[in-house]
């Protein structure tokens, strides 16, 4: 570290920071999208954050509408959930042996999330999306999945997987690094298009071990499930024996307390879940129907298991997370939030004539610079403005907003953004339409 230059005097703190990162991380960052190359320039290094608040290592203020990609729908630092990993460590930090808390917390994610029977904690969305699936498989003896372009659920091989040139072509690999025949494993199909389920389905009608979904896609901007898509995909897992995997690492307690598939009215068979869940630790969690999670080691022959998993800290972190988000209000103020922020967006778009599509459910939202009418599927998403967008972004963050740095990612409203949070947000997004 000797070695790295000082340029403190000509740059910000951020881009020293940067700087001194991409010299001893790859792209000066721990996970990729953080780097800002999806918008281009240098990202904001941040030093603490509080409510609807980030503060950068220069010291600036930024209304945040990432929330850590998703966890912090409380809002950053709440007290609850410090003081609750404050106790806990107090306790100490990992025993490797059971803990009550792990009981309490697998209780009321139950209770919560209705369709799970039975959870099983694990350290990342990308851990619980990897078990589940590997879940299903040993349970329905089957090898295939079926995942649906535009979606992402973390990065395990099978998953990092991209449609082949036609529809129905065998997964091509997504990353080097991804043998070819895991990913011949992974089907992919358009997003709200029932009949390309139904066609992959028909050509392998005995080797599909399950869907996975995320029920409102949120790793390609925001695109919620048209009515008939998710209970489609329910009877279709039901006609052809594979399961349904509703990945809700994002929609999570933030569409609604249970989750988009007690907003939609969907029964999975397993649930995914991660982000809100870990209160901002490092927590993912997965479960379902009893039978299917008692074929799990030790019960069960499938083998899954973690050093950390259940760790104390992180679960009083969540457990307090939980406490807090099932309050009553909670779910309707981000929803109401996320309304006024959309129809505000919208308004002031329209009377700066610039063409906008502004998708939004529960406390998550996408805008989409466009001129069609809807954005529905990843195709109609490739197809937006994102040479604009990137413009607007860093109009954005000079006026002191934070959007996720990618056209492609979610945004996320907490229940700490005040009405005049959203206001400021609105009036900075006027006067940044005026300079596109
Ligand atoms: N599934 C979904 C829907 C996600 O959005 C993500 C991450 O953004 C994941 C899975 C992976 O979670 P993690 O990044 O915690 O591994």
């Amino acid at each position: 570290c000797a070695l790295i230059p000082d340029w403190s005097h000509a740059m910000s703190k951020s881009e020293t920071l940067f700087a001194d990162a991409q010299r001893l991380i790859p792209g000066g960052v721990n996970s990729p999208v953080r780097a800002f190359t999806g918008v281009g320039g240098v990202p904001l290094f941040i030093e603490r954050a509080n409510g609807a608040y980030l503060y950068d290592a220069d010291g600036k203020a930024y209304i945040d509408y990432v929330g850590s990609w998703g966890p912090m729908v409380l809002g950053h630092n709440h007290p609850a959930i410090r003081n609750a990993v404050i106790d806990a460590a107090e306790r100490g930090l990992s025993f490797g042996a059971p803990t009550e808390m792990e009981v309490k917390m697998a209780q009321l994610v139950c209770e919560l999330v209705p369709s799970m029977d039975m959870v099983r904690m694990v350290n990342s969305g990308t851990e619980a999306t990897m078990s589940a699936i590997r879940l299903a498989r040993g349970f329905t003896h089957r090898d295939k999945i079926i995942k649906f372009e535009g979606c992402y659920h973390g990065h395990a091989d099978h998953l990092l997987v991209k449609a082949g040139s036609g529809a129905l072509t065998l997964g091509q690999p997504n990353s080097p690094g991804v043998p070819a025949d895991f990913a011949k494993h992974t089907l992919t199909c358009s997003y709200n298009d029932l009949d390309s389920v139904r066609a992959a389905f028909e050509q392998y009608p005995q080797e599909i071990a399950a869907i996975i979904v995320e029920p409102v896609a949120g790793n390609m901007n925001c695109i919620p499930p048209q009515d008939d898509f998710l209970p489609g995909l329910r009877s279709l897992c039901d006609e052809f024996g594979a399961l349904l995997i509703i990945d809700e690492v994002m929609t999570g307690f933030r569409v609604a307390l249970g989750g988009a598939q007690e907003y939609y009215d969907v029964q999975p068979d397993l649930t995914c879940l991660g982000k809100i869940i870990g209160g901002g630790m490092p927590v993912g969690a997965f479960g379902g129907r009893r039978d299917v999670m008692m074929a799990l080691a030790p019960t069960g022959p499938v083998y899954q298991a973690g050093t950390l998993s259940g760790n104390p800290v992180a679960m009083a972190a969540g457990f307090a997370c939980l406490t807090a988000v099932s309050q009553p209000g909670v779910h309707q103020r981000l929803t109401e939030q996320t309304d006024k922020l959309a129809a505000g967006l919208l308004r002031v778009a329209q009377e700066e004539n610039i063409p906008l599509v502004v998708n939004h459910v529960g406390g998550m939202f996408g805008l989409f610079f466009t001129d069609a009418e809807s954005v529905t599927c990843y195709a109609d998403v490739t197809r937006c403005d994102v040479e604009r967008f990137k413009r607007f972004f860093h109009l954005m963050l000079q006026e002191g907003v934070y959007l996720a740095p990618s056209a492609y990612e979610a945004g996320f409203m907490s229940v700490a953004h005040s009405d005049e949070d959203i206001q400021r947000t609105i009036d900075a997004a006027r006067r940044c339409f005026a300079q596109l």
